[in-house]
């Protein structure tokens, strides 16, 4: 099963805390974040677990390999993290 939430048209809002989504932000990266070219390191927002990702690699996102709750997707433009949170 493929969650995907599209949130494509809503404003990139790090500091919201009600959307589900996380957004890296490049000028900005937190301690376990890092973001080169089409490649991400993010840390999981279930479980803390820091992993790669790359938009080459991973067309739809790549899952936490620890506990894959929360899935992680790198285009062009950005970073995102989504966590399943309906469920
Ligand atoms: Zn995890």
């Amino acid at each position: 099963m493929l969650f995907r939430r599209n949130r494509k048209f809503s404003t990139p809002d790090p500091y919201n805390q009600d959307t589900p989504m996380r957004y890296l932000d490049k000028n900005n990266l937190g301690q376990h974040e890092d973001w080169y070219g089409t490649n991400a390191a993010v840390s999981c927002t279930s479980c803390g677990k820091v992993f790669i990702v790359s938009a080459t690699l991973h067309r739809k996102g790549r899952k936490c390999p620890a506990c894959g709750l929360c899935t992680a997707t790198v285009t062009k433009q950005q970073v995102t993290i989504t966590e399943p949170s309906d469920t």
